[in-house]
């Protein structure tokens, strides 16, 4: 064992050498950012990508205080950043300084500018460009995608179709299992079904039984997903959106660090190695939502897929890992001051424990214009906060929305977060994504160059690099 270990490590040191030697051979097409790292560090067999949707330093921020003062523990995030290392990300696309998920992901699976709501598209928004995922699957790499939204939705889509605007998702799904994807993993079943069996599907086409014939292994809950043993895994656990972290049952649905567990166990037996996007898809909506709580748990969830992908990073250091977001959702910010304190004070992590479910499931029971009296009932049922009449009122009037409706359009919740604010003390600027710069973090061959500030077109070059010629 330690002679196999020897011989690797003097294998090793001469490929570093020999690249070492060979300047220009990792000059990659940077678009912005100093070329800091040019020393190589070997070539990466496995890629792993995570990306949390709606990430922003907020978001982060708040789940970082909560995992160490409430679950006693540090972000997996944390300690890939300080085992290795850390960059702001900007992320401004072809035409537009804020950018939605299509462009974002576009960007970082291609490394060019692109329009938005275009996936898997160029610079023109129509001619599809090759993603890092179909340059691995050319290479005779295993692939897989696992997100909580849909497996059809902008971010996975990026990777693995060509469509000109992202509501194509039945279109997505046809193009995602023809290319043979052999993980696919997330929500919205809707578009794999005919619309006479309750999907979405205008063509009459049954994808799921299509997967099945071509020999994926088709799971549906958490017990499936636990048996299937590939090597191709088509997982469709609900028939929207997969659940909120705060409201899903463990039973039915995986959590995102279930499916990354099966997805690398699965993908590591091909010997020519694997390109995984691992997605957190619903921080951005618990945050569009200015879902406090919501928020902090998804972001969670996706930290423990972190970790599933830092163990298996360590037991593989042939593997880039590489997180980030794709971009800033709500303008999310922890303020100081409670309705009492004359110091600062931040978040109030107990409060946040104490919410039952997601704004969504909230606006559900809410229904279309709440008396005040039904407002200060949810809210006292699934927050255990009593809201005063005053509040109650501003909420059922739905002050906020009416104020700004270009950039608060879900009805009555952002009035709720607005009066929310003394009492879990988180701000929102805004329902809409944002231009906040983001974190990157990588760790393994490649990850010398996710340093300094960053556009996330690099991405794409950092990751082609790090396979080498
Ligand atoms: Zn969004």
């Amino acid at each position: 064992m330690k002679r196999h270990t020897r011989s690797l490590r003097s294998i090793w040191l001469l490929v570093t050498l020999a690249l070492l030697l060979s300047p220009g051979l990792w000059g990659c097409a940077t678009t912005g950012g100093a070329d800091v790292a040019k020393a190589p560090s070997g070539t990466a067999k496995n890629i792993i990508l995570l990306i949390g949707d709606g990430m922003g330093p907020s978001q982060f921020g708040a789940a970082w205080l909560y995992s160490n003062r409430v679950l006693g523990k540090n972000l997996k995030m944390v300690e890939v950043m300080q085992t290795g290392r850390t960059a702001y990300i900007a992320n401004d696309t072809a035409d537009s300084m804020v950018t939605e998920s299509a462009a974002a992901a576009t960007q970082i699976a291609c490394g060019v500018k692109v329009p938005a709501r275009a996936a898997g598209m160029g610079t023109d928004g129509k001619t599809p460009c090759k993603t890092i995922l179909e340059i691995a699957k050319d290479r005779g790499m295993a692939t897989g995608l696992v997100t909580t939204s849909g497996i059809t939705d902008a971010t996975p889509a990026s990777f693995s179709a060509h469509v000109p605007h992202r509501s194509d998702e039945g279109s997505v799904a046809t193009q995602e299992l023809a290319s043979g994807v052999d993980i696919l993993m997330g929500g919205r079943k809707q578009f794999f079904l005919a619309e006479l069996s309750a999907g979405k599907r205008k063509d009459g086409r049954n994808l799921i039984d299509e997967a099945r014939a071509s020999g994926y292994t088709v799971v549906g809950d958490a017990q499936g997903l636990g048996a299937a043993r590939g090597p191709m895994i088509l997982g469709l656990f609900n028939m929207g959106n997969m659940s909120y972290e705060i409201d899903r049952a463990p039973t039915q649905e995986p959590s995102l660090a279930e499916m990354t567990a099966k997805t690398l166990e699965v993908l590591s037996w091909n010997p020519k190695g694997f390109f995984a996007m691992i997605e957190g898809g619903r921080i951005d909506h618990a945050s569009h939502r200015n879902d406090a709580a919501g928020t902090i748990l998804d972001m969670l969830a996706f930290d423990e897929a972190v970790g599933v992908a830092l163990t298996f990073a360590r037991q593989h250091p042939d593997t880039l890992l590489i997180g980030t977001a794709d971009h800033d959702t709500g303008a999310m910010s922890l303020i100081g001051h409670s309705q009492t304190s004359k110091e600062y004070v931040g978040i109030d992590l107990s409060a946040i424990q104490k919410v039952k479910v997601s704004y969504e499931v909230m606006q559900g029971e809410l229904g279309k214009n709440p008396t005040p009296q039904k407002v200060k009932a949810v809210v006292k049922e699934y927050m255990a906060i009593e809201l005063t009449d005053d509040e109650a009122k501003m909420v059922a009037s739905d002050t906020i929305r009416k104020l700004d409706p270009y950039n608060f359009s879900y009805e009555t919740l952002h009035t709720l977060a607005f009066v929310l604010r003394p009492y879990l003390r988180v701000g929102w600027g805004s329902q809409t994504h944002t231009a906040a710069p983001l974190y990157a973090f990588g760790m393994g061959p490649g990850s010398e160059k996710v340093v300094g500030f960053r556009h996330n077109t690099d991405l794409f070059f950092i990751m082609k690099d790090a396979l080498g010629n």
